[in-house]
């Protein structure tokens, strides 16, 4: 799997210091050059580390869609 340019993914700023959606600029080899939405600060990094974030994000939001889902009204089950 690749990412294309113009894309964007979710990375942890080291600027912002939170998670926030990277724009992708270009690539060498392995490597993205990646851009903050938020701050526009630049970073580089690897695809795997992408690839990871990226898997790692989509389970989060699955877990918190499952959530809802289980309990769409917020009743506890206690
Ligand atoms: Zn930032």
């Amino acid at each position: 799997m690749e990412f294309d340019v113009g894309v964007t993914r979710i990375f942890p700023c080291p600027v912002c210091g939170v998670d926030t959606p990277h724009s992708i600029k270009g690539r060498r080899g392995h490597m993205y050059g990646v851009i903050c939405t938020n701050c526009r600060s630049g970073s580089v990094v690897s695809d795997v580390d992408l690839r990871v974030y990226q898997l790692k994000w989509e389970e989060e939001l699955q877990a918190i869609l499952d959530s809802l889902m289980e309990d769409p009204l917020g009743i506890d089950d206690d």
